[in-house]
């Protein structure tokens, strides 16, 4: 379902991410972990194309693009912008409009981006609302939400351009703890269903619950990735092994 290729990407002087391949099967769930600044961020936005590839190739679904130095990811242009609603993406912090309710935070991409009907638009995000527990904060504003209804909000404004893929970064890391649960349970029952994603996390238990496969990222590389049996419970290599001790 995504199929990354030789991808590498440099700020200035700094290479972020060198030369990544990786597959992540239909259905499947693959988490990423890693210590700050190891590109992990990158890695999602590049899928997304919110930032612009320098080299390699991606594939998503059908969709395939290839980078060569001269690309630019401009959104006005159409196979950017279709290969770009492929991926949804969930961030750390939200980004919900904060003068739009729920519903119309859900509903704004159907009708701007698909050009759907209102009505039709409406009674989609309701379902997705209520997918998410949240169908009586329908008409709620963002700023009468917690974190987590936030944050499941959000989910349901990603999905609701039936994305072929869901991109998670860090979407529980800026939530008190006791809302942690709630967001995860949806993300569970997302995988549960069926939906390939691939999750930025710190939640290692959650990882090894939910993951297909783990890819442990540092320094812009992929020092190590496998099923979390291995790669959490038994990793093999010294810097898998020092970051994971943190957890423990
Ligand atoms: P964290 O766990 O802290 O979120 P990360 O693994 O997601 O870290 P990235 O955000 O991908 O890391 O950043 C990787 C490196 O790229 C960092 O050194 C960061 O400073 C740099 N970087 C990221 N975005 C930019 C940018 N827009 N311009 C310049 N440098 C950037
Ligand atoms: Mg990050």
């Amino acid at each position: 379902m995504i199929e990354i290729d030789h991808l590498s990407k440099r700020f200035g002087n700094q290479v972020v991410l060198k030369d990544i391949s990786l597959k992540v099967a239909k259905s499947n769930v693959v988490a990423i972990i890693g210590p700050s600044g190891s590109g992990k961020s990158t890695l999602l936005r590049c899928i997304n194309l919110l930032t612009c590839p320098d080299g390699g190739q991606i594939r998503v679904g059908t969709q395939h693009l290839k980078f060569d130095g001269t690309t630019s990811c401009i959104p006005a242009d159409r196979k950017l912008a279709e290969f770009r609603s492929n991926t949804g993406m969930v961030f750390q912090h939200f980004n919900l409009f904060p003068h739009m309710t729920a519903i119309q935070n859900v509903m704004e991409g159907m009708v701007t981006v698909r050009k759907q009907p209102k009505a039709i638009a409406r009674e989609k995000a309701l379902e997705l609302l209520t997918r998410v527990g949240l169908a009586e904060r329908a008409n709620t504003y963002p700023d009468k939400l917690s974190g987590g209804q936030k944050q499941r909000v959000a989910i349901a404004r990603a999905l609701a351009l039936q994305p072929q893929v869901m991109l998670f970064d860090e979407a529980t890391s800026a939530l008190d703890p006791e809302l942690v649960g709630e967001v995860l349970s949806v993300i569970k029952q997302l995988a549960d269903e069926g939906m390939t994603m691939m999750l930025v996390t710190h939640e290692i238990a959650f990882a090894r619950e939910v993951a297909d496969e783990v890819i442990f990222m540092r320094d812009g590389v992929v020092v190590e990735c496998g099923p979390p049996a291995q790669v959490i419970s038994a990793p093999q290599q010294a810097a898998t092994q020092s970051f994971l001790a943190r957890f423990n």
